[in-house]
């Protein structure tokens, strides 16, 4: 059950209007009425006050398991926040942080736990494969064949950076491309980058999803919602 049907469920139970329930908690009724409609979600704060005046169980609240890591959501304070400190119900402090999804990629999560466990029995390794894969967060990536980051892709415009040639400046310590990276070696700007892109992309549009030639207007939006998903851009 999600957290909108949750929070309805312990208003109904204490018999309140969501004007009481809001009255109570300190807020508005709107944002009662979001919260219920799924729209928002309440700050860590409120979800306190809610869990100490109405003598909820926070397990009960909260989901059972972070989405992307499998960490015991059970205490209020293991949840992610948003950028306006309201929670995210699906995952833990340490993998949503400021409104953001550490980037982090599925094999990246497996080394975290061998190197965590130290040594786990390949059973147990498989065991935790298994539960990751199928968390809201991997289990998306996987069945809608959505774009995936690798390790070396540039986190600008997810070229894959195979030689050295390929990093800003040839450091390969950088997270960005030779393409991304100005004059003087810092990354470019968000709108740098997409002009950038756009001859690249009128080329390669194939590489885009595009049958045929996209006109500019085209182009530039699947640019720019690609872009939206890169750890450079992400909101
Ligand atoms: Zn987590
Ligand atoms: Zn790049």
């Amino acid at each position: 059950m999600e957290i909108a049907n949750k929070i309805q469920t312990i208003r109904k139970k204490n018999g309140l209007t969501q004007k009481e329930f809001a009255e109570k908690l300190f807020v508005t009724r709107q944002a009662v009425t979001r919260w219920e409609s799924g729209e928002t979600t309440p700050t860590i704060d409120t979800l306190k006050k809610m869990v100490d005046i109405f003598k909820v169980d926070t397990c009960d609240l909260l989901g059972t398991i972070c989405q992307s890591c499998t960490a015991e959501l059970c205490e209020l304070d293991n949840l992610g926040l948003n950028k306006d400190k309201s929670v995210n119900i699906d995952y833990c402090k340490y993998c949503f942080v400021d409104g953001n999804l550490l980037p982090v990629t599925f094999d990246e999560m497996m080394d975290g736990y061998e190197e965590y466990f130290d040594n786990p029995t390949p059973e147990g390794k498989e065991k935790f494969r298994q539960q990751l894969a199928s968390l809201k967060r991997w289990r998306d990536n996987q069945s809608k064949g959505e774009f995936k980051m690798n390790k070396r892709d540039c986190i600008a415009c997810s070229m894959p950076m195979e030689k050295v040639e390929d990093f800003a400046g040839g450091d390969t310590s950088k997270n960005y491309c030779f393409h991304c990276a100005k004059q003087d070696g810092t990354m470019k700007t968000y709108a740098e980058v997409l002009e950038g892109s756009m001859a690249w992309g009128m080329e390669n549009f194939t590489l885009m999803g595009f049958e045929t030639q996209p006109t500019e207007t085209e182009l530039r939006k699947a640019l720019e919602s690609h872009m939206a998903t890169l750890p450079a851009w992400k909101k």
